[in-house]
């Protein structure tokens, strides 16, 4: 299993790979930031798929498909964009065709791209160990965490420099 997460001290975004070892014992047991000291013992008691966050322990995590929503939104655009074009020329089998076509890789992405779980709360993202029976994004839960960060950003102000 691969996390990739923010530090939560210098939001270095670090990748590290914990998964187990054939012999039960994990390749590594601790969590660290490779540009600063933060780090968190990972537990000793862990299956292949983590319940609780390993970076924040929150053990709320939803599934997500691996792949940049952004590209998604690019193909969309770049599809009508296209399409627009095939139907000023008067093509419109060529119009929707394109249309159709741009849909249908999108399918295909979505359906060929591995799932990932990621932490409500900080947003570290769990490779290779996600399964259909992980909950999808729940927005109430979502908003819930939102909140929580503000509430807590607010409390503690972070001192000026
Ligand atoms: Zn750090
Ligand atoms: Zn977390």
């Amino acid at each position: 299993m691969q996390v990739e997460f923010a530090c939560p001290v210098c939001e270095h975004v670090c990748r590290l790979d914990v998964s187990s070892q054939g012999d039960g014992k994990a390749a590594t047991d601790r969590l660290e930031c490779p540009a600063c000291d933060w780090g968190r013992d990972l537990p000793a008691e862990r299956t292949d798929r983590p319940t609780d966050c390993l970076v924040c322990g929150c053990d709320d995590l939803w599934r997500q498909k691996d792949f940049p929503h952004a590209i998604g939104l690019m193909l969309v655009a770049v599809g009508a964009v296209l399409s627009t074009i095939a139907w000023a020329y008067h093509e419109p089998v060529w119009a929707l065709g394109i249309l159709l076509a741009f849909a249908a890789i999108d399918l295909l992405l979505f359906t060929f791209v591995s799932d990932v779980l990621v932490c409500y709360r900080c947003g570290a993202r769990y490779r290779g160990v996600a399964s259909e029976s992980d909950p999808v994004y729940d927005h109430e839960l979502g908003e819930r965490y939102r909140q929580e960060a503000i509430r807590l950003s607010e409390k503690s102000p972070t001192p000026p420099s």
